[in-house]
């Protein structure tokens, strides 16, 4: 079966493809523990689906929520079965379906304050908003969840680590710099959803206004390819099962450069390396 979205075909040495994915038939009772589908990824429209089975998040909402629910239903997930939507900033590809996704499906939203008030007039009103602090763990039934916060032009932007019983999962896309604070953060994780965001090349030769360049290449704006191969390589141990890379520029990059840049950052572990997709949904991967 097909990797994760536009997941490519490498020959890159220690880079393998995978094929522990699972059954796209619908599934009343999961019969795995944790299970990950990175619905979309890219400037249209982020959401990644978290579930240990019992519990199940999104973390952003930022497409419609019928584009949400289609994509959720192509890989048997059922929206019902959400607990609650986690926001990690407050820029319209991470909130567009927030607010009607909270109110359809009678969701709690985990926001912290300063993106609640940035986002009040997309959010509309929520089923229930629940704060936190960004450095301040929370649990929601049996996932405990950290988030940090990282450097990106929006009022208190983070990134997230989802932890079910020992099996850690780290999420950081939409950041201009890696702080010695989000390496931390990330360490000892199985799977690792990374920015990729564009090659340096095409963003300087490519058709954006200067400004926009200088904001995507700035601290506050978004990792390079050559950026996320130097703090995956960092990141990488003997425990990092899959590494997917996320928040591709449409513009600014291709799968096939991402993948072959970062790639190149694995020279001592061989987990599985994937690309999310803009367009399509990704593959449900099963950690355990
Ligand atoms: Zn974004
Ligand atoms: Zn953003």
């Amino acid at each position: 079966m097909k990797p994760t979205g536009t997941a490519v075909d490498s020959d890159i040495q220690g880079v393998k493809m995978t094929d522990n994915i699972a059954s796209e038939q619908f599934q009343v009772k999961p019969d795995y523990n944790l299970g990950v589908c990175i619905l979309a990824s890219g400037s249209k429209g982020n959401a990644v689906f978290i579930s240990s089975g019992d519990t199940s998040l999104l973390i952003d909402a930022g497409l419609s929520g019928i584009e949400i629910e289609r994509r959720l239903k192509s890989r048997g997930l059922d929206p019902k079965n959400l607990d609650a939507i986690l926001v990690s900033h407050e820029h319209s590809d991470h909130i567009q379906g927030v607010g009607v996704l909270s109110r359809r499906y009678k969701l709690p939203v985990y926001i912290n304050s300063k993106t609640r008030k940035a986002a009040v007039s997309q959010l509309g009103n929520l089923y229930d908003s629940k704060n936190f602090e960004c450095g301040s763990t929370f649990t929601i039934n049996d996932l405990s969840i950290h988030p940090f916060s990282i450097s990106h032009d929006a009022k208190d932007p983070c990134g997230f680590t989802v932890n079910q019983n020992g099996t850690k999962i780290g999420i950081a896309t939409d950041l201009g710099i890696a702080t010695s604070m989000v390496k931390a953060h990330l360490k000892g994780c199985t799977l690792l959803i990374l920015e990729a965001n564009h090659d340096e090349k095409m963003l300087i030769n490519g058709p954006y206004p200067w400004p926009v360049k200088q904001r995507v290449k700035s601290r506050i704006g978004h990792l390079s390819n050559e950026e996320s191969k130097a703090l995956l390589n960092e990141l990488q141990h003997d425990g990092l099962k899959h590494v997917m890379l996320a928040h591709l520029s449409e513009t600014n990059n291709t799968p096939q450069k991402a993948f072959n840049e970062v790639g190149q950052a694995l020279t001592r572990c061989e987990p599985h390396l994937y690309v999310a997709s803009q367009n399509e949904c990704g593959a449900l991967l099963l950690l355990k």
